[in-house]
């Protein structure tokens, strides 16, 4: 019944009837829907989630269901569904209840194109550019064709698109799935022929030529054919009406590239011994050459004027996903692929090449168990030439897992073969931070992959351009400034996600230009010292996180019995500049492991003395970077809390001590030490955790119900003092911050008292961007 239907029906001509689309959303699908829209039907469509095209195909008039459910085709006259809806789909089941005439989305597009003249553009790779490349030469040759692209053409406007006048309708045709042979083509071109989609094709590249050999029989015009390719000229070279192309003399159209850019391509085009003349391609690579080949073979054909066409062809910019360059700058470059298929990839990696980046990253995310195991030999050699290699865990599609098939597959066989710099990456969502820190200027960076990998390559292209612009900003080649750092080299806790952004400046200029940055942009900023009172959850600090630190912030000078310190100076050298200069008033800051800035900020204290105790001013920035100065009676500060240096960050303050005499402050200084190493853990913590409640010290609280030596994983509770947890190696912040929840639990069940934390919990516990 559906053969018949898609036979007889005429979609491009028939009056306006009822169609349902199954599974709308995808790239395909959501252009036969557009498609049939132009054409005035009326149209709905089921998925799971929308995208961007049901978006404005529901301006355009379709009526978008966000799931799939029966009653939506109980009054259509037609139904049409993707390959990837199977029986079991409740609308599917639905519609073969009811008899209604069903198509798949090949048959659909067949009989859209009915009352048009097909030219149809086939292979394994390819197919998308040079569809679009055809309808943008064929449009500048003002032949008004209509066209059905598989991606998102920028300078296309929309990947489907019906225009009533002309007489061309330019489709990619899909063999991934047999329905290529449904096609009756004008015009027949063939790119190249290779082993995919062996899930369909059970026996191998034998089925797969005969199908490409019948989409051939049905060519009604002339057939187009790439010679380069043994496969496509072995089904061609011997039929009657063929064009060949390629960079051979004997090719019926033949270039010869003169020269290869960042981005583009010059080639002479001859027709026979004839020189047509030169053309500027607008895409980079070889691959892409021959498939602009094709289209002047096609257009040439069609009596295009070799201008338009050259024209058309220098203004083409590619179809998304097609080396798309995400972001460029000298620094970086971001190119994301749809490549995925080993012979793709290493044409990719070709044309990327070309552009001689001083390293070339790659991150690939395989696309389907079947395609990873049935090629994994052919995978091992794709990746020759680059400098790294990140692989994700493979893109399913709807398959099931198939053992030996995975990333890691891939990683080994890379290695063996090539001895590839390769590394899996386990965990999708944070792909991006281990690529993040892995590069750096110079680096090209590939995201080559048919699924969501592009995401990876979106974000980085966000953040490199962000790092990029900081960098001019400040002009400064000494402050570092880096992508998602990892926040556990900066605590003492030794636990944290990546900061986004991560700037060390080492002069207020810098300090106060980064402010400024990140201020205009909207992005948050923290401002840290050494982390010794910070628990920074795991899926890191979305925004920046700036440290201060070495040069102007290190500073400490000495005039009387005033001290002028940077907030990049630890307590501890603070504290020994006193003892130097027979400064009394500083011996409790030798145990203190932070800096100054910290110091202030928390107001930190011991033996019953505190911070603000010892400071006359201190000098800070603003939010938008501009300097201030307040005394300390200004300042306000609290215990263990400055709150107007909340969102105010201090650069360097003055501290006044008493007259004191070099043997009592060494004194005084040895009885802290003393005090400190009998009283707390030497393991990585963060202090006290708890705040003390009023009528006994939280360590003291914890010892009594019970919960030292308590543990979380790798977190636990110090068997040395109850209000210190330890890291004992590979703690995660979610494992500190259970054992948190748990102690306040047990302390509000067991003794009524509500713990509150003195250690600042910051970031975000799920990935924060
Ligand atoms: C073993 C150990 C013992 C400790 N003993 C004590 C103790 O006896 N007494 C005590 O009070 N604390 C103690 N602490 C906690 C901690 O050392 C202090 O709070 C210290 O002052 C924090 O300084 P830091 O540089 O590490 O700041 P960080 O932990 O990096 O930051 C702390 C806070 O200050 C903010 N901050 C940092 N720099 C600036 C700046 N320039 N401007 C504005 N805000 C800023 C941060 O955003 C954050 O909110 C201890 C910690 C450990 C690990």
């Amino acid at each position: 019944m559906k053969e018949n239907w898609s036979e007889r029906l005429h979609l491009g001509s028939q009056h306006p009837i009822k169609i349902h689309l199954i599974g709308v959303a995808g790239s395909g699908m959501s252009g036969i829907a557009g498609l049939l829209l132009n054409l005035g039907h009326t149209v709905s469509g089921s998925d799971k989630s929308d995208t961007k095209e049901t978006e404005r195909l529901i301006k355009l008039g379709l009526n978008f269901y966000g799931a799939h459910s029966p009653e939506q085709v109980s009054d259509v006259e037609l139904v049409i569904y993707s390959s990837a809806v199977k029986p079991g789909n409740v609308v599917y089941d639905k519609a073969i209840e009811m008899g209604i005439p069903m198509l798949r989305r090949a048959d659909a597009l067949v009989a859209i194109m009915a009352t048009k003249k097909s030219i149809i553009v086939a292979g394994t790779h390819g197919k998308t550019t040079t569809s679009s490349l055809a309808a943008k030469v064929l449009r500048a040759g003002e032949g008004k064709p209509s066209h059905y692209v598989g991606a998102e053409v920028p300078i296309l406007g929309t990947n489907a698109f019906w225009d009533s006048e002309g007489d061309y309708f330019i489709a990619e045709g899909d063999e991934s799935d047999g329905t290529l042979v449904s096609y009756d083509p004008e015009y027949a071109i063939l790119l190249n022929v290779e082993e995919d989609h062996l899930d369909h094709y059970k026996n191998g590249i034998e089925e797969i030529r005969s199908v490409f050999s019948e989409y051939l029989d049905k060519c009604r015009k002339k057939i187009i054919y790439c010679s380069h390719d043994l496969e496509a000229r072995t089904l061609c070279c011997g039929r009657k009406n063929v064009i060949s192309y390629g960079f051979e003399e004997s090719d019926n159209i033949r270039g010869v590239i003169k020269e290869v850019r960042d981005g583009s391509t010059d080639f002479d085009v001859y027709d026979g011994a004839k020189l047509l003349g030169l053309v500027t391609l607008g895409i980079p690579g070889k691959h892409n050459v021959l498939n602009a080949l094709a289209v002047i073979a096609l257009a040439t054909e069609l009596e295009v004027d070799f201008s338009a066409i050259s024209n058309a062809m220098a203004e083409f910019r590619g179809a998304r996903r097609r080396f798309d360059v995400l972001y460029k700058s000298s620094n970086y470059s971001v190119i994301d692929d749809y490549g995925h298929h080993p012979t793709e990839i290493k044409a990719t990696i070709e044309t990327a090449k070309q552009l001689n980046p001083e390293r070339l990253i790659c991150v690939f995310q395989p696309h389907r168990y079947s395609r990873t195991k049935m090629m994994l030999e052919k995978f091992s050699s794709a990746f020759s030439g680059v400098d790294k290699l990140f692989v994700t865990d493979v893109y399913a599609a709807g398959e099931e897992l198939i053992d030996g098939a995975d990333a890691n597959a891939v990683v080994r066989s890379v290695i063996k073969k090539d001895g590839v710099d390769a590394r899996e990456l386990t965990c999708f969502d944070r792909a991006h931070h281990i690529i993040g820190t892995e590069i750096r200027p110079g680096d090209n960076i590939l995201i080559l992959g048919a699924g969501n990998i592009h995401e990876v390559g979106s974000i980085l292209a966000r953040d490199l351009e962000v790092l990029d612009k900081l960098r001019r900003e400040l002009d400064d080649p000494v402050t570092e400034c880096r992508i998602y750092e990892p926040m556990r080299r900066h605590t003492t806790l030794k636990v944290g996600g990546p900061a986004q952004y991560w700037i060390e400046p080492i002069t207020i200029e810098s300090f106060s230009k980064s402010l400024r940055f990140f201020d205009q942009l909207n992005v948050p900023v923290r401002v840290v010292g050494r982390g010794s009172n910070l628990l920074i959850c795991d899926g890191g600090i979305a925004g920046a996180v700036i440290r201060p630190s070495g040069g102007e912030f290190s500073e400490v000078s000495v005039s009387g019995d005033l001290i002028t310190a940077g907030v990049g100076a630890r307590f501890k050298k603070l504290s020994n500049i006193a003892k130097k200069n027979e400064i009394t008033g500083f011996e409790w800051m030798e145990g203190i492991p932070g800096n100054v800035g910290g110091g202030l900020r928390m107001n930190a204290g011991a033996m019953g003395v505190e911070t603000f105790d010892q400071v006359v001013s201190v000098k800070f920035l603003d939010s938008e970077g501009r300097l201030h100065e307040k005394s300390s009676e200004e300042l306000k500060a609290k215990y263990r809390n400055v709150p107007e240096l909340k969102n105010n960050y201090a650069v360097s303050a003055v501290f006044k001590g008493g007259k004191g005499n070099l043997k009592e402050i060494e004194k005084l200084t040895q009885d802290s030490m003393v005090k400190r190493k009998a009283s707390q853990p030497i393991a990585a913590s963060a202090g006290c955790i708890f705040k003390n409640p009023d009528h006994i010290p939280a360590g003291k609280l914890i010892e009594e119900i019970g919960m030292k030596g308590f543990n979380v994983g790798a977190a636990r509770v110090s068997e040395v003092h109850g209000n210190f947890i330890i890291n004992e190696g590979g703690a995660t912040a979610e494992d500190v911050l259970s054992l948190i929840d748990e102690v306040k639990k047990r302390a509000l069940e067991k003794c009524g008292v509500k713990l509150e934390t003195e250690v600042q919990i910051i970031g975000e516990q799920q990935i924060a961007y």
